[in-house]
């Protein structure tokens, strides 16, 4: 079963402590405790990925809507923007180099998700494709979100007309996840 290290449920926790009232609206009742300030929720702990899921769904309806983006995607993004800066990732981006940063990016998915592995098959100049293979989730939330930090990720690195999208979805009946990787020559 899919499962999520708590470095992605504290992004989480601090969104919905942000806004307790209406966090207790939307999250169902038995997470209500993370909303406790004193609360501490460990880094290196693993989460059911449905758990986690019911975190993310109830989050997305804190955060502005961007027009026209997908919610999730948005929150994705920010996550990349959070963490590819700080020390801990900041050795995952290559300047310049979309094959590199994404096979660097591929490296680190065991350390914070589980099951599954991921690479990363170059389609050429301008073009790769992020595999992740073993991985099972039953929503597709976190992997929405993902296309959203792939696509920060890029961008990051420097990398220009960055494009990701998601092609393949365990939750959406296919035998892996994958994401279309494009960016500018
Ligand atoms: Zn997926």
């Amino acid at each position: 079963m899919a499962e999520i290290r708590g470095t992605v449920v504290i992004d989480l926790v601090k969104i919905l402590r942000s806004q307790p009232e209406r966090a207790r609206q939307v999250l169902p009742a038995h997470h209500h405790e993370l909303l406790e300030p004193g609360k501490r929720v460990s880094q290196v702990r693993w989460m059911p990925l449905n758990d986690c899921a019911e975190l993310m769904r109830a989050a997305a309806q804190l955060v502005p809507t961007p027009t026209g983006e997908d919610v999730l995607e948005a929150m994705g993004g920010t996550a990349a923007n959070i963490h590819l800066r700080g020390e801990v990732f900041s050795g995952v981006l290559k300047q310049g180099d979309p094959l590199a940063t994404l096979e660097r990016g591929a490296m680190i998915w065991s350390e914070h998700q589980r099951p599954g592995r991921m690479h990363v098959e170059s389609q050429g100049p301008t073009s790769a494709r992020l595999v992740l293979e073993g991985w099972d989730p039953e929503q597709d939330e976190f992997c929405r979100s993902m296309t959203g930090f792939l696509r920060g990720l890029l961008t990051l690195a420097e990398v220009r007309g960055a494009e990701v999208r998601m092609a393949h979805c365990h939750a959406h009946g296919d035998n892996q996840c994958s994401w279309e990787d494009k960016w500018a020559d």
